[in-house]
């Protein structure tokens, strides 16, 4: 522990952030980078408890308090050292996870918690920076062959685990770049897209192979892959979206989050998309419906292309400002917050659910919605109800549907293979990662739904451990 009393002695700082005047005019990042001092005294709030909760409450298990210490006294290379032990993309979740450890922090108790994630980000980045990051590809190949399919952060963790365990690891992913939802789903104004190809040319050049535009089910069929590779990782997201099945949902205009989004990225990425097959908020009035964090991504991106105007409803209530009784700490606190897109502007609501769509021509033009309120049902459950007279319309050109998944596609790959699905929908797997079919083994939402990064990559590596269990009849991966 660096400095005993460095938690009574410094205040947490807050994230800095370009300002909003000038963020929305491009799609940079919008966080900014700390000054190495402000970090050392933010590594200093760390207690070095006894009972680290921060490494409970993150998936991957971080040794979180090593690296707060190893910063205070300036020792970057070995802090990099501790943060790669347990994570193979600290840039990515440095930069984009919503940071459960800080959630569970014991100086969160009383205090504000420790910045664990812009420290996270700041080592990741000076060993960039410094050149520390070398490809390190394995000395000894054992010669078997590994499929991976899907080429987000869960199956480019389990490739880079288990291409060092001396496997040959080919990446099959159906789009036309690597990175899965770090890629297409989440905006360049939350991580720029050059962070992601940093590292896919460290992994490309350790010897993991990648084919693109390779759908497998599709285009791939999935039995040639069992033919030709002796273990399969099936890592393919969970990408059905939920729908609203009411009134005018057929009309123009109306997309999902996941159809609007991919089309601004690659835009970004600088491919030519024709105005006729772009989705923009130009000069629209824009509603989002669903108060999530797919929903502030599509609010960060229609302040940048310019909407005339933009609502976003959420069918739930409001949450509370501080953590509920029923909501302590260590647990992940349910709490208001205001993400960047929030900053930049729209509109806000809550217990609102959406009745139907019309408008003209084939086009939307309005959303109806109504009022609703949660009444205790007796039971200690919650029921829905609608508040009498309280319809409501508001005019829209744009409606963006961000309601959540309903877990992974289960045309194509998955009933090729034939492998058992849970009561919700996703790939079931046994303690060791494997499906129902021998040799086949699951990762990441796939498994268990829409999440978030650091549970794809946690689960990534977990997985390779088992594929290299069964592979070689034991395993050193960590
Ligand atoms: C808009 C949006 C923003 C998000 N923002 C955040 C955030 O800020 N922080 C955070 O922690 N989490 C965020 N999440 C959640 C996070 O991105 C996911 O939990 C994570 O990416 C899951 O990783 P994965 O590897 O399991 O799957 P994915 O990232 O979904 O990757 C799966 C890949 O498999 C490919 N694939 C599927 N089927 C096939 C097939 N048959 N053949 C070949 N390829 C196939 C898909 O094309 C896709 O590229 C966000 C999610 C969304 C939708
Ligand atoms: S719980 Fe917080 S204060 Fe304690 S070791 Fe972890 S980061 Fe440091």
């Amino acid at each position: 522990m660096g400095k005993p009393t460095g938690f009574l002695e410094y205040q947490r700082a807050k994230q800095p952030y370009r300002p909003v005047g000038e963020r929305i005019r491009d799609w940079k990042q919008v966080m900014r980078a700390w000054p190495t001092e402000v970090l050392q005294k933010q590594g200093a709030r760390c207690m070095d408890c006894a009972v680290p909760f921060c490494h409970q409450g993150c998936p991957l298990g971080n040794i979180i308090p090593d690296w707060n210490d190893l910063v205070y006294r300036n020792h970057w290379r070995e802090a990099v050292a501790r943060l790669h032990a347990t994570n193979n993309f600290p840039e990515f979740t440095g930069t984009l996870c919503p940071a459960p450890c800080e959630g569970s922090c014991v100086l969160g108790i009383n205090d504000n918690p420790v910045t664990i994630k812009a420290i996270e980000l700041a080592i990741i980045d000076r060993a960039f920076d410094e050149g520390w990051i070398r490809p390190d590809p394995p000395v000894i190949r054992t010669g078997k062959k590994v499929a991976v399919v899907g080429s987000g952060p869960s199956g480019l963790a389990a490739a880079q685990q288990l291409n060092r365990a001396g496997h040959w690891v080919t990446v099959f992913e159906r789009a036309d770049r690597i990175g899965g939802l770090l890629r297409y789903g989440i905006p360049e104004f939350k991580m720029e897209k050059w962070v992601l190809d940093r590292r896919l040319d460290i992994l490309r050049k350790e010897g993991i192979q990648f084919r693109v535009n390779a759908n497998v089910g599709v285009n791939v069929p999935a039995e040639q892959i069992q033919r030709e590779f002796d273990a399969i990782l099936l890592a393919g997201g969970a990408t059905a979206p939920r729908d609203l099945k009411i009134t005018g949902r057929e009309l123009d205009g109306i997309h999902f989050a996941m159809e609007y989004l991919p089309l601004q990225n690659r835009r970004c990425e600088g491919d030519d998309i024709p105005e006729d097959r772009f989705i923009t908020a130009r000069g629209k009035r824009v509603v989002i419906i669903g108060g999530g964090d797919t929903g502030a991504d599509c609010l960060g991106t229609v302040h940048r292309q310019g909407a005339a105007s933009v609502h976003q409803f959420e069918l739930l209530p409001v949450p509370p400002k501080e953590r509920a009784p029923t909501n302590p700490w260590p647990l992940w606190p349910n709490i208001f917050r205001t993400s960047s897109a929030h900053e930049e502007g729209g509109i806000r609501d809550y217990c609102i659910s959406t009745t139907g769509f019309s408008g003209r021509g084939g086009r939307v033009e309005r959303l109806h919605a109504v009022r609703v309120e949660f009444v205790s049902d007796g039971n200690g459950r919650q029921t829905m109800r609608e508040i009498p007279d309280t319809e409501f319309e508001v005019q829209a050109d744009l409606v963006l549907l961000a309601m959540g998944f309903l877990g992974p596609e289960r045309d194509g790959m998955v009933s090729q293979l034939g492998v058992k699905l849970t009561e919700r929908g996703n790939v079931w797997r046994d303690e060791n990662w494997m499906s129902s079919v021998p040799g086949i083994f699951t990762a990441g939402d796939m498994q268990r739904g829409q999440s978030l990064i650091v549970w794809a990559i946690a689960e990534g590596r977990q997985a390779a451990k088992g594929i290299d269990r069964y592979l070689m009849g034991s395993t050193n991966l960590p």
